[in-house]
């Protein structure tokens, strides 16, 4: 049955706007369908399959952003080209840099909506936290991107585009095999990837091509709060690595924390993950747990994580968060030494539960923390918002 308000999904996405300029950009596009686009616009089939070629290795291997510098292209035809299509960006709007190196980008679509993206740098690596939606629609309780409606599902090239842009940023053009920067992807950003599934795998075929951005899918993950029914199809689909942001253990407090939780239960949402294709000793799925005073973080709670992870025999490590506070959230984060115990008694249990360091908290970058500038709310408007959401919660039970 299908539960009013934000828990269910927006069934059908406002499609996205047309560009102001009428040009159609071929980022995020298949191959296939830049080929396609050039023989409409004209060319011949040839001359077609050979520019969408060439299109697709400047654009994705040497980073091009126009025509002009495609210089394996005659010069009256990347005219011709610009006429027509457009290489796009993301707008930036604002880039700020935290004191421990985490950068989180401000941007912007064509059609005027603002979302974020993190680049989170190590000594030997980065990972990149990319947005799948402006807003979303699952409202977890404890989510500063929860308490945006859903504006819009991103497109596979404002997908791409993200990444693409932090290459620009990071000076990583040509698309090099090794040594990179910007080594790791989590689909952690803004939205809720698996409700917006075919751009986000359209946008991370991209990402993996070996002719196109390059990067291993061992090194991507996705994160889902817990849709079920697609769960599959991104194992099959995408083939990515897997994380789960389950946080708590009972029904009573992850209905309360997690919301979709009174669509798909826990149970069901471990027999998904059991079933995930992929999913071994070597490649094991992560369980976020985000740690929230008195909630969520007793003894109790740890031994019955270890429990059900057990019992559904998966192949699992825990990753604790310490829970990122933002303006007006109704939770506070477990002290240091519960979150260490909490830790050690799922160590004990023979899953590996490390403590996620908080990254790029003073620029509001960290997990949980990023919304639309746009949309960031006063007091008295957060207020109104936990009203209606315990209004729906009541409503449906
Ligand atoms: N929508 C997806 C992916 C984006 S959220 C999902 O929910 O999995 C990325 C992670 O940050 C999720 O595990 C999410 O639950 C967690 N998170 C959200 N708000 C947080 C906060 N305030 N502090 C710490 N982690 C948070
Ligand atoms: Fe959406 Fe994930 Fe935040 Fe929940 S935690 S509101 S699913 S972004």
């Amino acid at each position: 049955m299908p539960i009013p308000g934000h828990i269910d999904p927006v069934p059908i996405p406002r499609p996205q706007a047309l560009r102001n300029d009428k040009l159609v950009d071929l980022v995020g596009l298949p191959i296939g369908e830049i080929r396609a686009l050039l023989a409409h616009a004209g060319l011949d089939e040839r001359q077609a399959r050979l520019r969408a070629k060439q299109i697709w290795h400047q654009i994705y291997n040497r980073g091009a952003i126009s025509f002009e510098a495609m210089s394996d292209i005659a010069k009256p035809q990347r005219a011709w080209f610009a006429e027509r299509f457009v290489i796009g960006r993301p707008e930036v709007v604002v880039e700020q840099v935290s004191t421990d190196g985490t950068r989180k980008w401000l941007l912007k679509t064509p059609d005027g909506h603002d979302f974020e993206m993190v680049f989170i740098p190590d000594a030997d690596r980065g990972t990149l936290c990319v947005s799948s939606q402006v807003g979303c629609t699952l409202n977890c309780s404890f989510c500063f991107t929860g308490t945006m409606r859903l504006v819009r599902n991103l497109t596979a090239g404002e997908i791409v585009g993200q990444v693409m842009l932090a290459r620009d940023s990071l000076g990583e053009w040509p698309s090099l095999p090794e040594g990179r920067m910007l080594s790791n992807i989590v689909m952690m950003g803004m939205g809720e990837p698996l409700y917006n599934f075919d751009n986000v795998r359209d946008a991370l075929k991209i990402v993996m091509d070996g002719d196109g951005l390059g990067l291993s899918r061992r090194r991507i993950t996705l994160s889902t709060s817990g849709v079920v029914p697609m769960m599959a199809r991104a194992g099959e689909e995408i083939g990515v690595n897997l994380a789960v942001s389950l946080h708590a253990v009972t029904k009573e407090v992850r209905d309360e924390i997690v919301p979709l939780n009174r669509k798909y239960g826990i149970e069901q949402l471990l027999e998904a993950c059991a079933a995930y294709p992929g999913a071994n000793n070597a490649r094991r799925i992560t369980f976020e747990y985000v740690m929230l005073k008195d909630r969520n973080d007793s003894d109790d709670d740890a031994r019955e994580l270890v429990r059900l992870l057990r019992k559904y025999k998966l192949p699992a490590k825990v990753n604790l968060i310490p829970f990122n506070p933002w303006p007006g959230a109704a939770y506070e984060c477990s002290s240091d030494e519960r979150i260490r115990r909490f830790s050690e008694i799922v160590f004990d249990g023979g899953i590996s539960a490390p403590v996620r360091r908080p990254r790029g908290r003073d620029i509001m970058a960290a997990c949980g923390q990023l919304k639309s500038a746009a949309q960031k709310k006063s007091r008295s408007e957060l207020d109104r918002i936990a009203a209606d959401r315990q209004a729906e919660i009541e409503a449906a039970s």
